[in-house]
């Protein structure tokens, strides 16, 4: 096991750097990243490979095999960051400056964080002589994320997959930690939403704006369908995975749905709020467009909705919902994406792995299985290989959720060091249990 401060020492001066090269996407350039990282890979004995969709924008792929056959362990991230605006920092968002304890920059946390913590943990034990006994340890590095994957998780499954193949995958999209009633959580992402963004157009009848009711306006028809998707409120329905998350808080699952929700919301509020959306489809009205000009009465106005769907429900049931909270008006539905969630299973030996190494790290802690209520690069891979497990998982033990949550995007992104410390811990220790 590689020493825990040099460890620390050595994921810091990653992050740093990463954070130097910009990779805001659009445009993403992240080329001069992927190369460096891949030369820092390389020098240790990583097999690597540079694919590229786009020119300009590879992702990079880095081996080390194992003496015999055995199963392939995946470290994923991505490169590319969102944009920041220097003018809402408090430093240069490119800086990667170190200050408080902490590593400031945009992708502190989202995430090239843990693609640092994964980089740095690889490094040091191929440094220190370790190789998989057997099997593959594979770090993958995407470009695009940001932007939908499509140059980068989905179009290397797509294009790629032996390369890319896994059996396991250790990704963003968990990790977080919350204190409730005294006992520190960690969220465990075992699972993410489907998209099933849709449009509801309704239909009416040109006229000029000055006499009001000689057309019929196709956008006032808009006001009850508003109403009616107001508050944000899903139809709750309990699955596996909100059902195992409340188990680990405590709350009592056996009777219905509602009950547990309300007894987890009198409890922690704050936690209730963001597990809400994982318990049903939600359904947030973001676009509305009618008439082009100012004095005409539209004939026809479309409302754009961004809606999630639990995984293991589809289209028929996402109608269903969508049905039922509308109600009784005159409109059109039509859906302009239809991506079903994805889930891997809650209990196998990498969450024990999970689990046993919050144990250590934090005598008294719980894992609880989340599911995500966006969704991340894991879902290519859960897609393209189906009995491949995939979570997100890199722990934060010193900065919680409620503290994290609004940086990611956000302006002042930063990650406490000590917490980079733990998460490449994580990296380091895991690799040699699953490939031995
Ligand atoms: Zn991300």
């Amino acid at each position: 096991m590689p020493d825990r401060e040099n460890l620390e020492r050595r994921t810091t001066e990653l992050l740093q750097r990463l954070i130097q090269f910009n990779t805001v996407n659009p445009p993403g350039n992240e080329q001069a990243a992927q190369e460096w990282l891949r030369d820092q890979l390389e020098a240790v004995g990583f097999e690597c490979e540079l694919l590229a969709a786009d020119e300009g924008r590879p992702n990079l792929v880095a081996r080390l095999t194992g003496s015999s056959d055995g199963p392939t362990l995946g470290y994923l991230g991505h490169v590319d960051t969102v944009l920041a605006d220097p003018d809402d920092w408090s430093v240069d968002p490119w800086s990667g400056e170190i200050r408080d304890g902490c590593v400031w920059g945009r992708g502190a946390l989202d995430m090239k964080s843990q693609v640092a913590a994964e980089a740095a943990a690889a490094i040091l034990l191929a440094e220190e002589g370790w190789r998989p006994e057997a099997g593959e340890l594979k770090l993958i590095f995407t470009a695009d994320e940001e932007a939908g994957g499509s140059k980068g998780a989905g179009w290397l499954c797509d294009n790629h997959a032996d390369k890319v193949r896994c059996d396991f995958v250790i990704n963003e999209g968990g990790g977080d930690s919350v204190e409730f009633d005294g006992r520190k959580v960690y969220f465990g992402g075992v699972a993410e939403k489907g998209v099933f963004r849709f449009s509801i157009v309704t239909h009416g009848r040109a006229g000029h704006a000055s006499i009001p009711r000689i057309g019929d306006n196709a956008l006032t028809k808009m006001a009850p369908i508003l109403e009616a998707l107001r508050g944000g409120r899903p139809v709750l329905e309990m699955s596996e995975e909100p059902e195992a998350f409340m188990r680990a808080l405590g709350i009592n699952v056996d009777g219905d749905v509602g009950a547990a929700f309300e007894e987890l919301e009198r409890r922690d509020p704050r936690i209730a709020l963001l597990v809400e959306p994982t318990l049903g489809v939600t359904m947030t009205p973001t676009m509305i467009e009618a008439s082009g000009k100012v004095n005409v009465i539209p004939a026809k106005a479309r409302l754009r909705v961004d809606c999630r769907v639990p995984p293991g429900r589809g289209e028929e049931h996402t109608r269903a919902r969508i049905e039922e909270a509308i109600g009784d008006q005159e409109y059109e539905l039509r859906f302009d994406e239809m991506v079903e969630g994805s889930r891997s299973p809650i209990d196998t030996d990498l969450m024990q792995h999970i689990r046993d190494f919050v144990e250590r790290e934090d005598p008294g802690a719980v894992v609880a299985p989340t599911v995500l209520p966006g969704f991340t690069d894991s879902r290519s891979f859960r897609e393209a290989f189906p009995d491949c497990i995939a979570y997100g998982w890199f722990p934060r033990k010193q900065m919680d959720l409620f503290q994290a949550a609004p940086l990611i995007h956000g302006a002042d992104e930063r990650i406490p060091v000590s917490d980079l410390g733990l998460a490449a811990r994580f990296f380091a220790e895991l690799a040699p249990k699953v490939l031995a």
